[in-house]
């Protein structure tokens, strides 16, 4: 495999990404600690937060009876994913602008190719994305840059100063600062691996880069484990551009179908529509995100996955995804809209580095029953194998299918 002499991948992220688009919509809350709620009112949690909020301790998922007591200032701000998403494409144009983008990993999250001469001046490139951000979209929302031979380290790169940071790890420095993140922090270990690795005798990164590939083949128990040792030593490992970045359904719900319960049938059967349409294209998917509508509000959130392909874990995902916001809006709201979308694609051929590990043996098996499925509808007409509850959709058929490229567009929130 080839090792590169010098940077190749840029690795963007936006530091406290909805946290800092609401500091520049509204400049009474710049400067101060704001927390970002899914719902206003109510017993809810904190989804994302500012930097004046983190350094009271604040952090994501925690609940806002827990963030006030430490935070007693905290501006609470009911979420706006319309705006969110604006934010992203007026963001991304910009981007854009000064480098060709080639990946969109999230709605805060990118990565690039650098030519030749970006080679040469990584300060300065990352300089001229940071100033068309700051001069034509606002000085509050940020991002922290990381530059490496690959894509995975230029990501570890990037976490490592946040936030505003610009961090470029030549291959010539390597592995000095990669020594000095903490194991959980690389991505494709986290605390599960950091876990089962600590049961190898490994607990730093240090001890990481001893193994070799085929000690990390054996402890991942797949090619991950490879893979990640080849991402980790400097190799280039990028699987190709997905093409698409995205799968996703979305319906407008009858009057007779609006309580959450009723949505909830709704949505498993647009998420299984869509992996279905995952899998017959060849990816998989390292996230899931869901959105509703209600009379008067949105909600949507994103959770990560190891990258998977089978119902099991996209339905289990949307199972949970669904009881946190079940918990944050409480029973009572009427669902206008519901929509899922599977997002961080990668070609199955390509499949790589963020799977999450110890539960690979059933990820198999679930692989193995979706395929099992997938053939029996494929032979037998749509839906004559599904796991779990298949009821026929409130209000007749599913509907045309709604592929989101890259983000959501304006007229799915409508
Ligand atoms: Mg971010």
């Amino acid at each position: 495999m080839r090792k590169p002499a010098t940077i190749e991948h840029l690795y963007l992220d936006f530091d406290g990404f909805f946290a800092s688009v609401e500091q520049q919509r509204d400049p009474r809350l710049r400067g101060r600690p704001v927390g970002v709620v899914p719902y206003e009112g109510g017993r809810t949690c904190i989804i994302a937060c500012s930097k004046e909020a983190k350094a009271y301790g604040v952090k994501n998922v925690m609940m806002v009876d827990e963030a006030r007591r430490i935070c007693r200032d905290l501006v609470l701000v009911p979420q706006k994913p319309d705006l969110y998403r604006r934010a992203h494409n007026a963001l991304l144009a910009e981007i854009a602008s000064v480098i060709p983008i080639d990946t969109v990993k999230s709605i805060d999250e990118l990565a690039c190719t650098l030519d030749e001469s970006q080679r040469s001046d990584p300060s300065g490139l990352a300089m001229r994305i940071k100033r068309t951000i700051r001069y034509n979209i606002g000085a509050t929302i940020t991002c922290s840059i990381g530059f490496a031979a690959n894509r995975h380290l230029a990501k570890i790169a990037g976490g490592t100063q946040k936030p505003d940071g610009l961090t470029i790890w030549h291959p010539h420095l390597m592995p000095g600062p990669l020594l000095k993140v903490p194991l959980e922090d690389i991505p494709g270990v986290g605390r599960r691996m950091a876990k089962r690795l600590a049961g190898h005798r490994v607990s730093t990164t240090g001890h990481l880069l001893e193994l070799a590939p085929k000690q990390m083949r054996a402890i991942w128990r797949n090619v991950t484990g490879e893979r990640l040792w080849y991402a980790l030593h400097g190799y280039a490992i990028e699987s190709p551009a997905s093409g698409r970045a995205m799968f996703g359904h979305a319906r407008v719900l009858p009057p007779d179908a609006r309580s959450l319960d009723a949505a909830y049938q709704v949505a498993r059967l647009l998420l299984t529509k869509a992996a279905r349409r995952m899998r017959r294209a060849d990816y998989y998917c390292s996230g899931l995100m869901l959105w509703l509508r209600f009379y008067d509000d949105d909600w949507s959130t994103m959770q990560r996955l190891p990258q998977v392909n089978d119902d099991q874990a996209v339905l289990a995902a949307l199972a949970t995804m669904w009881e946190q916001m079940r918990a944050a809006v409480g029973p009572k709201v009427r669902v206008m809209r519901v929509g899922v979308t599977l997002c961080d694609l990668t070609p199955a051929t390509a499949r790589q580095l963020d799977m999450l590990l110890n539960d690979d043996h059933d990820r198999q098996k679930w692989e193995a029953v979706g395929a099992a499925i997938d053939g029996l509808n494929a032979r037998f007409g749509r839906t004559v194998a599904s796991l779990g509850p298949w009821l026929p959709p409130a209000g007749g058929n599913v509907g045309g299918k709604i592929s989101f490229t890259r983000i959501p567009a304006a007229e799915d929130f409508q």
